[in-house]
């Protein structure tokens, strides 16, 4: 072999030295074979020293991110993480893979704090995990500046940002503190975190420049849907989905303590438990041991308290109110199917669920006027929480939150005799000792932003839940997911418009009223069309669509009868139905029509989704009278195809009235725009469709 030929093999060697090294590492330190999806490319970034801020989902492979490049540098990782229990889980793994690592949190003993800090020291350590609190001891961060760590890691990055969704005050200590580690890399990891959290985690870390890693947000196997749906109907839609076996285990996300206990009481049959921060530690404990050990098929949790609940084969989440945020769902959502199987997100909403949240809204988030009302009350000088609260007019809980918001914008400083101590405790109060005095910081201007951004979190929230795209790919974007493929999921409610169907439910207390001016007014005159029946009953004061479901209840539950008739004008054969009661249905009570199903097109119900010009859905009765439109010549001729088409079956059956004036009105140009006409379905587009393209082409 010639020289030249052995020498640039070596270089070649060199060249990859550094690659394989990361690969080495990977298998002999952690044992793993191949790198899941780009963490090879972070691990490299951080490996040669870039600052890098990374975004993917839970159970992506994050922390590997982090050890493997920590590892690689040589010396110790420095990991802040805000959760004991989150810190003990990863040392007691790292311990478990052969590396050394320690943490520094308020659970330990003294000479255990002590140890660690000198195995530090000594350089004994891979990696030494910091409750965030820990920075605002005094000549604590100078100790870990004593020696330059590989690298600091900071987990559950989101912290950093009064924007994200659980904003820890205490990462706020970062900025001031991180740059004397400096030049160490610094890996802020989160799995939640939309565009403008990502900038402000950014600038919150306080280093530059910062990578951005934003990844594998999609989740192939989780089918959404979101229904609107009254909050009274959502326990019984909720038992209703879950009454299949396939589709437990499950969660269901309650709004509230005292929603989630009803609803876990509802569904005691499926074997079901409440799991929020209002049960004794050792209860929730047993709920979640028993939800793993598959003893209790579903777990009722509130939105605030389900991160604690980790189960690879959960089948379906359910939401039975509307989120506050578009990042606490899709964390949520994410708690489906994380064994890769085919799993079910479901989310009940309706315009009720935003009166809700913007009630919390208004008391959470004071108006700024109040905050300095409150300040004004210092003015003279510090005064102790309890002396605060005689001299102001706002009750304890609000005062508590306003010295909370006022404190973490720097419009007040918290002077505590024990040192560091956060405004409120976990159960949201705070110390009657503790004095505030005024701060300098620029409050207002902070404070209005983040209360602005919170109002911009719930709107994102409603504008998902009422968007008509594609759900994965309105989440995959929300968090600027950059390797996404960008194509519809083709599982979800908006993918699939046929699984917006109908839900069976009992009669709300106005609908029983309904259903006996229908039986009232068939038992002075039986035998009536439809159409006349609902213009002489109930036109006014329900549309037709609803008083249609009415009436399909009153047939289903045997009171009344519906026939097709048909009669022939001009040519045409038009089509109604007429309802005549039953025997039952001459003698049926009140009390038995609370008991009736009500079949409900949800779709029905939301104004968004029909066309507002698409006139109702029209009766012969109705057209016959003088003011009522001419029927377009397009709507006749799409009815004599319709008719051709239908043979022997009644003509809705291949296509609505509504439908056919859908589609007269947009007159569609392809299959998508076909099955965007409300009422079109897959199945009209497969037996029909095509043919009916061709039709409206030809037609002028
Ligand atoms: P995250 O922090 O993103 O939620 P983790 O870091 O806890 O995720 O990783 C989830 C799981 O994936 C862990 O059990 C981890 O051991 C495993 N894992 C990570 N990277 C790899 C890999 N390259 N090959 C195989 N398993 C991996
Ligand atoms: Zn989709």
């Amino acid at each position: 072999m010639p020289e030249h030929a052995l020498s640039s093999e070596a270089v070649t060697g060199a060249r990859n030295a550094e690659p394989d090294r990361l690969r080495e590492l990977l298998l002999s330190a952690f044992g793993h074979r191949e790198f899941r999806p780009h963490q090879e490319q972070v691990c490299r970034a951080l490996a040669k020293g870039q600052n890098v801020l990374l975004v993917m989902p839970t159970g992506a492979g994050k922390s590997l991110c982090y050890q493997l490049p920590g590892l690689a540098r040589g010396g110790t990782t420095i990991v802040i993480s805000p959760l004991i229990a989150l810190m003990e889980d990863q040392v007691s793994k790292l311990w478990q893979q052969g590396m050394r690592a320690e943490c520094l949190h308020s659970g330990r003993s003294r000479d255990a704090l002590r140890a660690a800090c000198s195995r530090y020291l000594k350089g004994e350590l891979d990696f030494l995990f910091v409750a965030p609190e820990r920075l605002a001891v005094p000549g604590f961060p100078e100790f870990l500046a004593r020696r330059k760590p590989a690298l600091v890691a900071v987990d559950e990055a989101h912290c950093i940002s009064q924007w994200g969704h659980d904003f820890r005050p205490d990462y706020r200590l970062l900025r001031e503190r991180l740059p004397l580690l400096q030049p160490t890399p610094v890996a802020a990891l989160t799995a939640t975190a939309t565009p403008s959290v990502q900038d402000d985690i950014i600038a919150q870390l306080g280093v530059s420049p910062v990578e951005r890693h934003v990844f594998g947000f999609r989740r192939d196997n989780i089918a959404i849907e979101v229904r609107e749906a009254k909050t009274t109907d959502r326990v019984a839609l909720t038992l209703e989905l879950l009454s299949t076996g396939e589709r437990l285990p499950a969660i269901v996300y309650a709004p509230t303590r005292k929603e989630a206990d009803k609803q876990a009481a509802a569904f005691g049959e499926l074997g079901a438990a409440a799991y929020h921060a209002g049960l004794p530690g050792e209860q929730r404990e047993r709920v979640q041991r028993r939800f793993l050990a598959g003893e209790i098929r579903v777990v009722v949790a509130t939105v605030a308290f389900g991160m604690g609940i980790d189960k690879a084969d959960v089948r379906t989440v359910i939401h039975t109110a509307l989120p506050a945020s578009v990042e606490g769902y899709y964390q949520e959502i994410g708690r489906a199917g994380r064994d890769g199987l085919p799993s079910r997100a479901v989310l009940f909403h309706s315009f009720a669920d935003l009166r809700t949240h913007e009630w919390f809204f208004e008391r959470d988030y004071p108006e700024p006027s109040v905050l300095s009302e409150t300040r004004a009350l210092l003015e003279k000088g510090p005064l102790t929480r309890d002396r605060l609260s005689t001299r102001s007019s706002l009750e304890p809980e609000v005062l508590d939150k306003v010295l909370e918001k006022l404190v973490i914008h720097g419009g007040l400083r918290l002077e505590t005799a024990s040192g560091y101590r956060p405004v409120v405790g976990r159960d949201g109060s705070g110390a009657p000792d503790d004095s505030f005095s005024l701060g300098k910081g620029a409050w207002l201007e902070s404070y209005t932003l983040q209360r602005r951004h919170k109002r911009a979190q719930l709107d994102s929230m409603v504008r998902f839940a009422q968007g008509e795209t594609c759900r994965m790919l309105q989440l995959v974007r929300h968090f600027g997911d950059e390797a996404d493929s960008g194509d519809p999921c083709g599982q979800c409610d908006a993918c699939r418009p046929e699984l917006r169907k109908k839900v069976n439910r009992v009669p709300l207390a106005a609908e029983v009223g309904w259903l006996w001016t229908i039986l009232e007014a068939l038992r002075r005159r039986d035998a009536q069309p439809l159409g006349k029946l609902f213009g002489e009953t109930l036109d006014g004061q329900i549309n037709r669509a609803h008083f249609q479901d009415l009436v399909s209840a009153l047939s289903r539950g045997g009171l009344l009868e519906v026939q097709e008739e048909q009669f022939e004008k001009d040519d045409d054969i038009i089509r109604f139905k007429r309802a005549t009661l039953t025997r039952n249905g001459q003698s049926a009570t009140r009390q038995m029509l609370a008991e009736l199903q009500i079949s409900m097109g949800v779709e029905e119900e939301r104004p968004s989704r029909r066309r507002r010009t698409t006139p109702e859905a029209p009766s012969v009765v109705r057209r016959k009278s003088s003011d009522a439109p001419m029927e377009s010549e397009l709507v006749a001729a799409l009815k004599r195809w319709r008719r051709d088409r239908a043979g022997e079956a009644p003509a809705y059956r291949v296509l609505t009235d509504r439908a056919l004036h859908g589609i007269a009105e947009s007159r569609p140009a392809d299959e998508r725009e076909l099955l965007a006409v409300s009422g079109v379905g897959e199945g009209f587009l497969k037996n029909h469709g095509e043919e009916l393209l061709r039709f409206l082409r030809n037609y002028h």
